[in-house]
Protein backbone atom coordinates (compact mmCIF):
# COMPACT_ATOMS: atom_id res chain seq x y z
CA UNK A 1 0.00 0.00 0.00
CA UNK A 2 1.22 3.36 -0.45
CA UNK A 3 -0.16 6.55 0.81
CA UNK A 4 -1.15 7.95 -2.19
CA UNK A 5 -3.34 5.76 -3.21
CA UNK A 6 -5.40 6.51 -0.43
CA UNK A 7 -9.04 7.53 -1.25
CA UNK A 8 -11.57 8.74 1.31
CA UNK A 9 -14.57 7.64 -0.78
CA UNK A 10 -12.75 4.08 -0.18
CA UNK A 11 -11.68 4.86 3.33
CA UNK A 12 -15.34 6.06 4.51
CA UNK A 13 -18.11 3.97 4.37
CA UNK A 14 -21.38 5.81 4.05
CA UNK A 15 -24.03 3.23 3.76
CA UNK A 16 -24.56 2.12 7.45
CA UNK A 17 -26.55 5.36 8.17
CA UNK A 18 -23.49 6.49 10.28
CA UNK A 19 -20.40 7.42 8.88
CA UNK A 20 -17.59 5.04 9.73
CA UNK A 21 -13.86 4.13 8.70
CA UNK A 22 -13.31 0.80 8.56
CA UNK A 23 -15.60 0.18 11.70
CA UNK A 24 -14.80 3.29 13.40
CA UNK A 25 -17.05 5.99 13.72
CA UNK A 26 -16.76 9.47 12.29
CA UNK A 27 -18.44 12.73 12.74
CA UNK A 28 -18.53 15.86 10.30
CA UNK A 29 -17.61 18.97 11.75
CA UNK A 30 -18.95 22.55 10.69
CA UNK A 31 -16.03 24.39 10.49
CA UNK A 32 -17.36 27.90 11.65
CA UNK A 33 -18.94 26.19 14.68
CA UNK A 34 -15.32 25.05 15.10
CA UNK A 35 -14.00 28.32 14.64
CA UNK A 36 -16.85 30.16 17.05
CA UNK A 37 -15.66 26.85 19.42
CA UNK A 38 -11.96 27.96 19.24
CA UNK A 39 -12.50 31.32 19.89
CA UNK A 40 -14.36 30.92 23.76
CA UNK A 41 -12.36 28.42 24.15
CA UNK A 42 -9.69 31.40 23.44
CA UNK A 43 -11.44 34.05 25.83
CA UNK A 44 -12.25 31.40 28.52
CA UNK A 45 -9.18 29.77 29.37
CA UNK A 46 -6.61 31.64 27.81
CA UNK A 47 -4.15 31.54 24.40
CA UNK A 48 -1.44 28.78 26.62
CA UNK A 49 -4.23 26.51 27.89
CA UNK A 50 -6.56 26.70 24.25
CA UNK A 51 -3.32 25.76 22.37
CA UNK A 52 -2.98 23.14 24.89
CA UNK A 53 -6.59 21.47 24.54
CA UNK A 54 -6.37 21.81 21.08
CA UNK A 55 -3.05 20.04 20.39
CA UNK A 56 -4.06 17.13 22.63
CA UNK A 57 -7.22 17.34 20.40
CA UNK A 58 -5.34 16.83 17.34
CA UNK A 59 -2.67 14.54 19.25
CA UNK A 60 -5.37 12.19 19.80
CA UNK A 61 -6.78 12.22 16.84
CA UNK A 62 -3.62 11.38 14.95
CA UNK A 63 -2.87 8.73 17.15
CA UNK A 64 -6.38 7.11 16.47
CA UNK A 65 -5.80 7.35 12.33
CA UNK A 66 -2.46 6.07 12.24
CA UNK A 67 -4.45 2.83 14.71
CA UNK A 68 -6.43 2.48 11.88
CA UNK A 69 -3.90 2.64 9.18
CA UNK A 70 -2.26 0.04 10.74
CA UNK A 71 -5.15 -2.13 11.37
CA UNK A 72 -6.28 -1.64 7.65
CA UNK A 73 -3.63 -1.89 5.32
CA UNK A 74 -0.62 -3.83 4.80
CA UNK A 75 2.32 -1.43 4.41
CA UNK A 76 5.25 -2.94 3.13
CA UNK A 77 7.34 0.20 3.08
CA UNK A 78 7.03 1.59 6.78
CA UNK A 79 7.39 5.31 5.29
CA UNK A 80 5.12 5.02 3.03
CA UNK A 81 2.67 4.11 6.33
CA UNK A 82 3.72 7.02 7.45
CA UNK A 83 2.95 9.06 4.97
CA UNK A 84 -0.47 8.51 5.32
CA UNK A 85 -0.78 11.15 8.34
CA UNK A 86 -0.26 13.98 5.93
CA UNK A 87 -2.42 12.68 3.10
CA UNK A 88 -4.94 11.56 5.91
CA UNK A 89 -4.98 15.16 6.86
CA UNK A 90 -5.54 16.34 3.03
CA UNK A 91 -8.53 13.90 2.79
CA UNK A 92 -10.16 14.85 5.70
CA UNK A 93 -9.83 18.52 4.54
CA UNK A 94 -8.34 20.04 6.81
CA UNK A 95 -5.25 21.47 4.95
CA UNK A 96 -3.64 20.44 1.62
CA UNK A 97 -0.27 18.44 3.45
CA UNK A 98 2.45 18.42 1.45
CA UNK A 99 5.64 16.34 2.40
CA UNK A 100 9.51 18.39 1.75
CA UNK A 101 11.76 16.30 3.40
CA UNK A 102 11.26 12.67 5.26
CA UNK A 103 14.01 10.72 7.07
CA UNK A 104 13.50 8.05 9.28
CA UNK A 105 15.93 5.30 10.84
CA UNK A 106 14.12 2.86 12.60
CA UNK A 107 17.75 1.64 14.08
CA UNK A 108 18.86 4.60 15.55
CA UNK A 109 15.50 5.80 16.14
CA UNK A 110 16.64 9.07 13.77
CA UNK A 111 13.43 11.31 12.14
CA UNK A 112 13.01 14.12 10.57
CA UNK A 113 10.35 15.69 8.31
CA UNK A 114 9.38 19.32 7.04
CA UNK A 115 6.02 19.50 5.84
CA UNK A 116 3.74 22.30 4.49
CA UNK A 117 0.33 22.90 4.91
CA UNK A 118 -1.64 24.66 2.30
CA UNK A 119 -4.71 26.02 3.49
CA UNK A 120 -5.20 25.40 6.57
CA UNK A 121 -8.71 25.63 7.62
CA UNK A 122 -7.78 26.79 11.14
CA UNK A 123 -5.04 28.98 9.91
CA UNK A 124 -7.78 30.09 7.98
CA UNK A 125 -10.57 30.66 10.53
CA UNK A 126 -8.36 31.67 13.15
CA UNK A 127 -7.95 35.24 10.87
CA UNK A 128 -11.49 34.96 9.64
CA UNK A 129 -12.77 35.06 13.50
CA UNK A 130 -9.90 36.42 15.64
CA UNK A 131 -7.29 37.87 13.45
CA UNK A 132 -4.20 37.83 12.61
CA UNK A 133 -1.65 36.12 14.84
CA UNK A 134 1.92 36.71 16.37
CA UNK A 135 2.25 33.20 16.75
CA UNK A 136 1.41 29.96 14.73
CA UNK A 137 -1.92 28.71 15.33
CA UNK A 138 -2.22 25.67 13.66
CA UNK A 139 -2.66 23.73 17.09
CA UNK A 140 -4.68 20.81 15.73
CA UNK A 141 -2.34 19.75 12.78
CA UNK A 142 0.96 20.34 14.62
CA UNK A 143 -0.94 18.04 17.73
CA UNK A 144 -2.44 15.33 15.12
CA UNK A 145 0.97 14.98 12.68
CA UNK A 146 2.89 14.41 16.08
CA UNK A 147 0.40 11.77 17.13
CA UNK A 148 0.19 9.84 14.06
CA UNK A 149 4.22 10.03 14.14
CA UNK A 150 4.12 8.93 17.66
CA UNK A 151 1.97 6.15 16.75
CA UNK A 152 3.82 5.44 13.74
CA UNK A 153 7.59 5.24 14.32
CA UNK A 154 6.98 3.78 18.10
CA UNK A 155 8.72 6.60 19.82
CA UNK A 156 8.05 10.47 20.69
CA UNK A 157 7.98 12.48 17.27
CA UNK A 158 7.27 16.41 18.10
CA UNK A 159 6.48 18.67 15.47
CA UNK A 160 6.47 22.07 15.61
CA UNK A 161 4.79 25.33 13.16
CA UNK A 162 7.81 27.40 12.22
CA UNK A 163 5.64 29.58 10.38
CA UNK A 164 1.86 29.72 9.66
CA UNK A 165 -0.61 31.36 7.40
CA UNK A 166 -2.20 33.12 10.49
CA UNK A 167 1.02 35.33 10.87
CA UNK A 168 0.81 36.71 6.88
CA UNK A 169 2.30 33.78 5.28
CA UNK A 170 1.22 32.27 2.22
CA UNK A 171 1.32 28.66 3.61
CA UNK A 172 2.24 26.90 7.02
CA UNK A 173 5.66 25.15 7.44
CA UNK A 174 6.27 22.73 10.13
CA UNK A 175 9.44 20.80 10.91
CA UNK A 176 9.12 17.60 13.03
CA UNK A 177 12.16 15.33 14.88
CA UNK A 178 12.02 12.37 17.37
CA UNK A 179 12.89 13.39 21.01
CA UNK A 180 16.50 13.30 21.30
CA UNK A 181 17.22 15.05 17.91
CA UNK A 182 15.34 17.75 19.41
CA UNK A 183 17.50 17.93 22.77
CA UNK A 184 16.64 20.99 25.16
CA UNK A 185 14.70 22.79 21.85
CA UNK A 186 11.59 20.80 22.46
CA UNK A 187 11.24 21.60 25.92
CA UNK A 188 9.28 24.47 25.91
CA UNK A 189 6.49 22.74 23.34
CA UNK A 190 6.05 19.45 25.67
CA UNK A 191 3.49 20.58 27.64
CA UNK A 192 1.36 21.43 24.76
CA UNK A 193 1.31 17.64 23.74
CA UNK A 194 0.99 16.38 27.94
CA UNK A 195 -2.44 16.04 29.32
CA UNK A 196 -1.77 16.10 32.71
CA UNK A 197 -3.20 18.51 34.84
CA UNK A 198 -5.19 20.26 32.57
CA UNK A 199 -8.67 19.75 33.89
CA UNK A 200 -7.36 21.40 37.01
CA UNK A 201 -5.10 23.70 35.52
CA UNK A 202 -8.54 25.06 33.70
CA UNK A 203 -10.75 25.25 36.46
CA UNK A 204 -7.76 26.88 38.71
CA UNK A 205 -7.44 29.47 35.77
CA UNK A 206 -10.94 29.69 34.95
CA UNK A 207 -11.72 30.57 39.20
CA UNK A 208 -8.23 33.10 39.02
CA UNK A 209 -9.76 34.56 36.08
CA UNK A 210 -13.07 34.92 37.75
CA UNK A 211 -11.05 37.03 41.18
CA UNK A 212 -9.15 38.79 38.64
CA UNK A 213 -12.43 39.90 37.32
CA UNK A 214 -13.75 40.67 40.32
CA UNK A 215 -10.43 42.66 42.07
CA UNK A 216 -10.66 44.32 38.65
CA UNK A 217 -13.92 45.56 38.34
CA UNK A 218 -13.70 46.37 42.29
CA UNK A 219 -10.18 48.39 41.88
CA UNK A 220 -11.70 50.58 38.54
CA UNK A 221 -14.72 51.31 41.34
CA UNK A 222 -12.65 52.03 44.18
CA UNK A 223 -9.02 53.15 43.15
CA UNK A 224 -8.74 54.62 46.38
CA UNK A 225 -9.58 51.53 48.35
CA UNK A 226 -6.47 49.53 46.92
CA UNK A 227 -3.65 48.55 49.57
CA UNK A 228 -0.29 46.41 49.20
CA UNK A 229 -1.36 43.77 50.78
CA UNK A 230 1.95 41.31 51.81
CA UNK A 231 0.78 37.73 50.52
CA UNK A 232 2.51 36.30 53.57
CA UNK A 233 0.37 32.99 54.85
CA UNK A 234 -0.04 32.96 58.45
CA UNK A 235 0.37 29.78 58.16
CA UNK A 236 4.38 30.87 57.63
CA UNK A 237 5.15 31.47 61.43
CA UNK A 238 5.91 29.07 63.94
CA UNK A 239 6.15 30.69 67.66
CA UNK A 240 3.36 29.72 70.01
CA UNK A 241 2.51 32.73 70.48
CA UNK A 242 1.89 33.27 67.49
CA UNK A 243 -0.46 29.83 66.65
CA UNK A 244 -2.49 31.10 69.65
CA UNK A 245 -3.66 33.77 67.07
CA UNK A 246 -4.22 31.25 64.27
CA UNK A 247 -5.84 29.02 66.91
CA UNK A 248 -8.15 32.01 67.69
CA UNK A 249 -8.78 32.95 63.45
CA UNK A 250 -9.80 29.10 62.86
CA UNK A 251 -11.73 28.41 65.82
CA UNK A 252 -14.47 32.33 64.95
CA UNK A 253 -13.98 31.37 61.52
CA UNK A 254 -16.41 29.37 60.80
CA UNK A 255 -18.98 31.37 63.03
CA UNK A 256 -20.70 34.56 61.25
CA UNK A 257 -19.86 36.95 64.43
CA UNK A 258 -17.67 39.89 63.88
CA UNK A 259 -14.06 40.13 64.78
CA UNK A 260 -11.82 43.11 65.77
CA UNK A 261 -8.32 42.49 64.82
CA UNK A 262 -5.72 44.32 67.08
CA UNK A 263 -2.29 44.87 66.76
CA UNK A 264 1.17 47.34 65.38
CA UNK A 265 0.42 48.88 62.31
CA UNK A 266 2.49 46.06 59.91
CA UNK A 267 1.43 42.65 62.36
CA UNK A 268 -0.42 41.81 59.28
CA UNK A 269 -4.18 42.33 60.24
CA UNK A 270 -5.08 42.53 56.73
CA UNK A 271 -3.97 38.73 56.33
CA UNK A 272 -5.38 37.76 59.27
CA UNK A 273 -8.16 39.10 58.50
CA UNK A 274 -8.11 37.25 54.67
CA UNK A 275 -7.27 33.99 56.43
CA UNK A 276 -10.34 34.29 58.59
CA UNK A 277 -12.61 34.61 55.38
CA UNK A 278 -10.85 31.61 53.82
CA UNK A 279 -11.66 29.73 56.43
CA UNK A 280 -15.18 30.22 56.36
CA UNK A 281 -18.33 29.29 54.44
CA UNK A 282 -18.20 32.69 52.89
CA UNK A 283 -14.81 31.97 51.06
CA UNK A 284 -15.94 32.10 47.63
CA UNK A 285 -17.76 34.64 48.46
CA UNK A 286 -15.74 38.42 48.23
CA UNK A 287 -13.95 39.92 50.57
CA UNK A 288 -13.48 43.35 50.11
CA UNK A 289 -11.01 45.62 52.24
CA UNK A 290 -10.97 49.31 52.79
CA UNK A 291 -8.84 51.70 54.71
CA UNK A 292 -11.00 54.15 56.76
CA UNK A 293 -8.03 56.52 57.35
CA UNK A 294 -7.52 56.93 53.70
CA UNK A 295 -9.98 58.64 52.86
CA UNK A 296 -11.79 61.80 53.94
CA UNK A 297 -15.11 61.96 55.87
CA UNK A 298 -17.64 62.81 52.65
CA UNK A 299 -15.43 60.17 50.31
CA UNK A 300 -15.83 57.09 52.62
CA UNK A 301 -19.23 57.86 53.56
CA UNK A 302 -19.78 57.34 49.82
CA UNK A 303 -17.40 54.34 49.49
CA UNK A 304 -19.06 52.44 52.56
CA UNK A 305 -22.92 53.21 52.02
CA UNK A 306 -23.07 54.03 47.88
CA UNK A 307 -24.79 56.97 46.25
CA UNK A 308 -27.07 58.31 44.29
CA UNK A 309 -25.92 60.16 41.02
CA UNK A 310 -26.28 63.51 41.85
CA UNK A 311 -25.71 63.34 46.06
CA UNK A 312 -22.99 65.48 45.76
CA UNK A 313 -20.87 67.05 43.28
CA UNK A 314 -18.76 64.75 41.46
CA UNK A 315 -21.64 62.09 41.94
CA UNK A 316 -22.22 61.63 38.24
CA UNK A 317 -23.84 58.45 38.24
CA UNK A 318 -25.44 55.70 40.87
CA UNK A 319 -22.73 53.53 42.59
CA UNK A 320 -22.69 50.23 45.07
CA UNK A 321 -21.12 51.26 48.09
CA UNK A 322 -18.82 48.25 49.50
CA UNK A 323 -21.12 47.01 51.73
CA UNK A 324 -23.60 46.20 48.78
CA UNK A 325 -19.99 44.79 46.82
CA UNK A 326 -18.79 42.18 49.77
CA UNK A 327 -22.80 41.19 50.36
CA UNK A 328 -22.63 37.37 51.49
CA UNK A 329 -18.78 37.82 51.74
CA UNK A 330 -16.65 40.02 54.23
CA UNK A 331 -16.01 43.43 54.67
CA UNK A 332 -12.44 43.83 56.32
CA UNK A 333 -12.61 47.72 57.96
CA UNK A 334 -8.88 48.86 58.79
CA UNK A 335 -8.41 51.79 60.71
CA UNK A 336 -11.48 51.21 62.25
CA UNK A 337 -10.27 53.89 64.98
CA UNK A 338 -9.99 56.78 62.54
CA UNK A 339 -13.84 57.50 61.57
CA UNK A 340 -15.41 60.13 62.79
CA UNK A 341 -18.33 60.05 64.78
CA UNK A 342 -20.93 60.39 61.76
CA UNK A 343 -19.89 57.94 60.11
CA UNK A 344 -19.76 55.61 63.50
CA UNK A 345 -23.55 56.48 64.10
CA UNK A 346 -24.10 55.26 60.10
CA UNK A 347 -21.95 52.46 61.02
CA UNK A 348 -23.49 51.08 63.73
CA UNK A 349 -27.23 51.76 61.73
CA UNK A 350 -25.81 49.30 59.28
CA UNK A 351 -24.88 46.78 61.25
CA UNK A 352 -27.89 46.81 63.45
CA UNK A 353 -31.04 46.70 60.56
CA UNK A 354 -28.22 44.46 58.55
CA UNK A 355 -29.46 46.92 55.43
CA UNK A 356 -27.50 49.73 53.94
CA UNK A 357 -29.47 52.97 52.34
CA UNK A 358 -27.15 54.39 49.70
CA UNK A 359 -26.30 59.04 50.18
CA UNK A 360 -29.27 60.02 48.36
CA UNK A 361 -31.52 57.45 48.70
CA UNK A 362 -34.62 56.38 51.39
CA UNK A 363 -34.52 52.63 50.00
CA UNK A 364 -33.01 50.72 52.61
CA UNK A 365 -31.20 47.85 50.60
CA UNK A 366 -30.81 44.47 52.33
CA UNK A 367 -26.86 43.15 53.17
CA UNK A 368 -25.14 40.03 54.14
CA UNK A 369 -21.77 40.73 54.69
CA UNK A 370 -19.53 39.77 57.45
CA UNK A 371 -17.76 42.19 59.16
CA UNK A 372 -13.87 42.44 60.45
CA UNK A 373 -12.66 45.34 61.56
CA UNK A 374 -8.69 46.60 63.17
CA UNK A 375 -7.00 49.27 63.86
CA UNK A 376 -3.30 49.95 65.28
CA UNK A 377 -5.21 52.47 68.19
CA UNK A 378 -5.77 51.89 71.59
CA UNK A 379 -9.20 51.76 71.09
CA UNK A 380 -10.09 50.96 74.52
CA UNK A 381 -9.05 53.92 75.39
CA UNK A 382 -10.70 55.61 72.09
CA UNK A 383 -13.93 54.39 74.48
CA UNK A 384 -13.38 55.88 77.21
CA UNK A 385 -12.30 59.02 75.96
CA UNK A 386 -15.83 58.92 73.74
CA UNK A 387 -13.82 59.52 70.37
CA UNK A 388 -15.35 56.14 69.81
CA UNK A 389 -19.02 54.70 70.10
CA UNK A 390 -19.16 52.68 72.84
CA UNK A 391 -22.21 50.52 71.71
CA UNK A 392 -20.35 50.59 68.22
CA UNK A 393 -17.47 48.98 69.90
CA UNK A 394 -19.72 46.08 71.31
CA UNK A 395 -20.94 45.42 68.41
CA UNK A 396 -17.58 44.80 66.65
CA UNK A 397 -15.57 43.18 69.55
CA UNK A 398 -17.68 39.99 69.67
CA UNK A 399 -14.73 38.32 69.37
CA UNK A 400 -10.91 40.30 69.54
CA UNK A 401 -7.89 38.78 68.24
CA UNK A 402 -4.79 40.72 68.95
CA UNK A 403 -1.53 40.28 66.65
CA UNK A 404 1.83 40.45 69.05
CA UNK A 405 4.53 42.66 67.70
CA UNK A 406 7.46 40.65 65.97
CA UNK A 407 9.82 42.12 68.33
CA UNK A 408 7.37 39.83 70.91
CA UNK A 409 7.82 36.21 68.84
CA UNK A 410 11.21 36.82 67.27
CA UNK A 411 11.33 33.26 66.46
CA UNK A 412 9.22 34.06 63.58
CA UNK A 413 11.67 36.57 62.09
CA UNK A 414 14.00 34.04 60.16
CA UNK A 415 11.07 32.20 58.42
CA UNK A 416 9.36 34.64 57.57
CA UNK A 417 12.57 36.60 55.87
CA UNK A 418 13.07 33.21 54.23
CA UNK A 419 9.78 33.29 52.87
CA UNK A 420 10.05 36.57 51.79
CA UNK A 421 13.60 36.48 49.91
CA UNK A 422 11.71 33.08 48.27
CA UNK A 423 8.96 35.54 47.41
CA UNK A 424 11.50 38.36 46.16
CA UNK A 425 13.46 36.21 43.74
CA UNK A 426 10.42 34.87 42.18
CA UNK A 427 9.35 38.56 41.61
CA UNK A 428 12.50 39.74 40.61
CA UNK A 429 13.01 36.34 38.55
CA UNK A 430 16.63 36.04 40.72
CA UNK A 431 15.97 32.63 41.35
CA UNK A 432 17.66 31.08 44.09
CA UNK A 433 17.92 34.21 45.82
CA UNK A 434 19.03 33.68 49.63
CA UNK A 435 19.90 35.19 52.80
CA UNK A 436 23.68 35.01 54.08
CA UNK A 437 24.28 33.73 57.35
CA UNK A 438 25.73 37.08 58.50
CA UNK A 439 21.65 38.92 57.68
CA UNK A 440 19.99 36.38 59.68
CA UNK A 441 21.74 37.93 62.96
CA UNK A 442 20.93 41.29 62.03
CA UNK A 443 17.48 40.83 61.14
CA UNK A 444 17.09 38.61 64.29
CA UNK A 445 18.74 41.35 67.05
CA UNK A 446 16.44 44.30 64.96
CA UNK A 447 13.26 45.26 67.06
CA UNK A 448 11.47 45.52 63.75
CA UNK A 449 9.26 48.80 65.22
CA UNK A 450 7.49 48.32 61.51
CA UNK A 451 6.49 44.92 61.84
CA UNK A 452 6.49 41.83 59.04
CA UNK A 453 5.52 44.79 56.88
CA UNK A 454 9.06 46.34 57.88
CA UNK A 455 10.48 43.18 57.07
CA UNK A 456 9.01 42.69 53.97
CA UNK A 457 10.22 45.83 52.60
CA UNK A 458 13.35 45.77 53.98
CA UNK A 459 14.43 42.37 52.01
CA UNK A 460 12.47 43.83 48.86
CA UNK A 461 14.82 46.55 49.04
CA UNK A 462 18.02 43.81 50.04
CA UNK A 463 17.04 41.95 47.30
CA UNK A 464 17.10 45.01 44.67
CA UNK A 465 20.62 45.44 45.77
CA UNK A 466 21.98 41.94 45.95
CA UNK A 467 23.82 41.04 42.62
CA UNK A 468 25.00 37.65 42.74
CA UNK A 469 22.06 36.07 44.45
CA UNK A 470 22.73 36.38 47.92
CA UNK A 471 21.62 39.06 50.08
CA UNK A 472 24.49 40.36 52.29
CA UNK A 473 24.22 42.65 55.10
CA UNK A 474 25.14 45.90 53.74
CA UNK A 475 21.96 45.51 51.13
CA UNK A 476 19.39 45.76 53.97
CA UNK A 477 18.05 49.16 55.22
CA UNK A 478 21.21 50.91 56.84
CA UNK A 479 18.72 51.13 60.43
CA UNK A 480 19.36 47.65 60.74
CA UNK A 481 22.77 46.93 60.20
CA UNK A 482 23.31 50.64 62.31
CA UNK A 483 21.22 49.53 65.23
CA UNK A 484 23.77 49.54 67.81
CA UNK A 485 23.04 47.08 70.83
CA UNK A 486 23.04 50.31 73.39
CA UNK A 487 19.86 51.43 70.70
CA UNK A 488 18.64 47.92 70.88
CA UNK A 489 18.64 47.64 74.70
CA UNK A 490 17.12 51.05 75.23
CA UNK A 491 14.40 49.93 72.47
CA UNK A 492 14.00 46.49 73.70
CA UNK A 493 10.97 46.14 76.18
CA UNK A 494 12.80 43.11 77.88
CA UNK A 495 16.23 43.59 78.27
CA UNK A 496 18.53 41.25 76.33
CA UNK A 497 21.12 38.53 78.33
CA UNK A 498 24.61 39.84 78.85
CA UNK A 499 25.60 36.82 76.08
CA UNK A 500 23.37 38.04 73.71
CA UNK A 501 24.93 41.69 74.24
CA UNK A 502 28.34 40.53 73.93
CA UNK A 503 27.38 38.77 70.67
CA UNK A 504 25.95 41.71 69.30
CA UNK A 505 29.07 43.75 70.37
CA UNK A 506 31.15 41.42 68.45
CA UNK A 507 29.44 41.53 66.01
CA UNK A 508 29.06 45.54 65.53
CA UNK A 509 33.07 45.15 66.02
CA UNK A 510 33.49 42.67 63.42
CA UNK A 511 31.33 44.73 61.16
CA UNK A 512 33.87 48.16 61.95
CA UNK A 513 36.82 46.08 60.82
CA UNK A 514 35.65 44.82 57.71
CA UNK A 515 35.07 40.64 59.27
CA UNK A 516 38.53 40.94 59.85
CA UNK A 517 38.19 38.28 63.19
CA UNK A 518 41.59 38.67 64.25
CA UNK A 519 41.61 42.46 63.95
CA UNK A 520 38.53 42.16 65.93
CA UNK A 521 39.93 40.03 68.64
CA UNK A 522 42.98 42.20 68.83
CA UNK A 523 40.07 45.19 69.74
CA UNK A 524 38.12 43.34 71.98
CA UNK A 525 41.50 42.13 73.86
CA UNK A 526 40.59 37.76 73.62
CA UNK A 527 42.24 35.79 71.22
CA UNK A 528 40.65 34.49 67.42
CA UNK A 529 39.64 31.20 69.08
CA UNK A 530 38.09 32.64 72.08
CA UNK A 531 36.20 34.84 69.53
CA UNK A 532 35.62 31.96 67.72
CA UNK A 533 33.71 30.04 69.80
CA UNK A 534 32.07 32.77 70.90
CA UNK A 535 30.27 33.39 67.78
CA UNK A 536 29.35 29.94 67.65
CA UNK A 537 27.48 29.55 71.18
CA UNK A 538 23.72 29.70 70.15
CA UNK A 539 21.87 31.51 71.40
CA UNK A 540 19.52 30.41 74.49
ZN1 LIG B 1 -0.60 27.51 10.39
Amino acid sequence: MQAKDLRIEELVDFSAGLIQLQGRRLILHDIHAFAQFRKDLLSMVGQEHAQRILTRFGYLWGQADAAAMQRIFNWSDPLEFLKAGPRLQTLQGVAVAIIKSLQWDSNTGRFSMNLVWHRSGEAVEHLAEIGPSEDPVCWILVGYISGFMTYGTGQEIYFVERSCRAQGKNVCVAEGFDRASWGADILPYLPYFQSDGIQDKIQRLTHEIELKNRALARARRHPQIQKKTSGFPPVEVRSAIYARVLDSAVRVAPFDTSVFITGESGVGKEVLARYIHSQSARSEQPFVVINCSALPETLLEGELFGYKAGAFTGARQDRKGIFEEADSGTIFLDEIGDITPAIQLKLLRVLQEREVVRLGENRPRKIDVRVIAATHQDIKKCVVEQSFREDLYYRLIVVEIEIPPLRARPEDIIPLARYFTKNMGRKFKMSGLKLSPQCLEYLQSYPWPGNIRELENALERAAVYSQDGVIQPEHLPPTITHSSPLQTIQSEKTPMTLAELEKQYIHAVLEQTGQNRSRAAKILGISTTTLWRKLKTPEK
